[in-house]
């Protein structure tokens, strides 16, 4: 990576953005569009993000495959490409500074970077389905099979069946079958008492009727395909010994065994907080989409002023509303540092919020149906919670009751969230549980304080860094 520091100012971009998915191109081609020296990091080794992953390219087959909504990023990627954004993928962010210093990692050697402004456009990911036998070889996130599906056309093999709650799960379960894979059953552990929940909220979402259309034109193709459904499932086991053989489960007060070669889980997927715990920015948990979100104004600025995070990264929404907000922070900073006027950021604003309205409709009765049932951060004390350390949750209740009050005091006495994933796997769990057991909120039970750096990367890399200010501020917080 050759970057230039502007000797009289000491930054070396105005705007920097991280994350290359429909959030980030659209946050960069907008901010280039005002004249700002834009770069997108993306540790992906191409646009997309998590839908257009690979988009640019996937041979044509496959790109019919994955349908319309996939295509759609074939365009977004090509635009950027000639919007004279500079854009550096398979380039990691490891840290960010509380002067918006970014250090990223790019075939093994760290650089720094630094911004008059920051977008984080890092996206979602999977919410964990801590239940037992989760970690047995065989058992994926329906996302994770979906990467493989858009990276390499690769899918599972043998007797599949999906597990958990959601738009995705239906999508991917439709996209396996398209591509060849024996789909054996969808097990949807949904509430039916959801229904009730969701209700309420059918008139708004119906205002965008192409959401709620897809949604029943994949439980169509399901259901053409002859693929068995299970409703309201609960006590879920992946059973097998050194990998799955098959899944148990109750259902309309019978139980149930299903044979299986792979397991896909899927309850949902939630904001990806790493960087913004990393600063410490304000966050507050949504009771509805359960799940922390960085508190953020109407241009997506966050509490670290200069740092503003759009997509999903600030709270489930969808690509399209991703595309909005992405377009609406890079207006809030492309007239933080004076590129646009007031006027001329409001005018240009209106028809991306008008966009984000309209995408944004049909979340709250999404949110309300797919809400993932109770059980799910109730599990048995056997089952693995802390995939990392291989703490389960018997150990998590046992730190609860010897009076630790949050996640932190957990991680510390038992290694839970220690491990390379820093808790993505575990925090949301975790901060449930221990909510549950001191009859707290989960707002004040809050969740892990995430440290440098970020992804797991080489020694070298962080020797390697010109600069050493960032390596000693990353050892400072580790020893803190
Ligand atoms: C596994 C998965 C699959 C999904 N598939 C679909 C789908 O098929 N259809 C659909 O409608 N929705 C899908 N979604 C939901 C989808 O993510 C969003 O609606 C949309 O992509 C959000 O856009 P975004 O730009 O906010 O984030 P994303 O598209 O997630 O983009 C975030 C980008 O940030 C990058 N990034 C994150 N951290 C770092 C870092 N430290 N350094 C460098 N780069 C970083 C990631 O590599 C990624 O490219 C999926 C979500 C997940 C988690």
């Amino acid at each position: 990576m050759n970057i230039s520091t502007d000797p009289g100012s000491g930054f070396t971009h105005d705007v920097i953005v991280i994350g290359g998915g429909p959030a980030g191109m659209s946050a960069a081609m907008t901010a280039a569009e005002y004249g700002c020296k834009v770069a997108l990091l993306d540790e992906q080794p191409r646009p997309g993000g998590q839908i257009y992953r690979n988009v640019t390219r996937a041979p044509a087959a496959l790109r019919e495959l994955l349908g319309p909504d996939y295509q759609r990023g074939s365009g977004l990627a090509e635009r950027l490409q000639r919007s004279g954004v500079e854009c550096h993928f398979d380039t990691t962010v490891w840290d960010v500074g509380q002067d918006l210093t970014v250090t990223a990692q790019c075939h093994g050697r760290s650089t720094q970077l630094r911004p008059r402004q920051l977008i984080a456009a890092t996206g979602a990911m999977e919410r964990p389905s801590p239940i037992p036998g989760w970690t047995l070889p065989g058992v994926l996130n329906a996302g994770a099979a979906q990467i493989l599906l858009k990276s390499s056309g690769t899918v599972p093999s043998g007797a599949t069946v999906l597990v958990g709650g959601g738009p995705l799960l239906l999508l991917v379960a439709c996209q396996l079958l398209d591509a060849g894979a024996r789909v054996a059953a969808l097990v949807q552990t949904t509430p039916t008492s959801n229904l009730l929940r969701a209700l309420p909220h059918l008139g708004r979402a119906s205002l965008t009727p192409s959401y709620l259309a897809k949604g029943a034109g994949l439980l169509q193709k399901l259901k053409r395909a002859g693929v068995p459904f299970y409703r309201d499932a609960r006590e879920i086991r992946i059973e097998g010994e050194s990998g799955v053989s098959a899944l148990t489960f109750r259902a309309g007060g019978t139980c149930v065994s299903i044979a299986a070669d792979a397991v896909l889980l899927h309850h949902g997927v939630v904001p990806n907080t790493q960087l913004a715990r990393l600063l410490r920015l304000e966050h507050r948990w949504d009771d509805t989409q359960l799940a922390w979100q960085p508190c953020v104004d109407a241009w997506f600025e966050t509490s670290l002023p200069g740092l503003r995070i759009p997509g999903d990264g600030a709270s489930i929404a969808g690509a399209l509303a991703a595309e909005a907000s992405g377009a609406l922070a890079a207006l809030g900073a492309a007239a933080a540092i004076g590129r646009v006027d007031c006027s001329t950021q409001e005018r240009e604003a209106r028809a991306w919020r008008k966009l984000l309205r309209k995408h944004s409709r049909v979340r709250r009765f999404l949110d309300e149906l797919y809400r993932p049932p109770e059980w799910l951060v109730a599990p048995p004390d056997e089952t693995i919670v802390c995939r990392c350390e291989e703490v389960d949750a018997g150990t998590i209740r046992h730190m609860a009751i010897l009076g630790c009050q949050g996640p932190n005091q957990t991680k510390f006495f038992s290694r839970c969230g220690m491990g390379p994933c820093q808790g993505r796997q575990c925090a949301i769990t975790v901060s449930q549980m221990l909510a549950r057991a001191h009859f707290k909120s989960v707002q004040e039970v809050g969740s892990y304080r995430i440290r440098p750096p970020l992804k797991p990367i080489p020694l070298g890399s962080i020797a390697a860094l010109a600069s050493p200010s960032v390596s000693r501020s990353a050892c400072k917080e580790e020893f803190e």
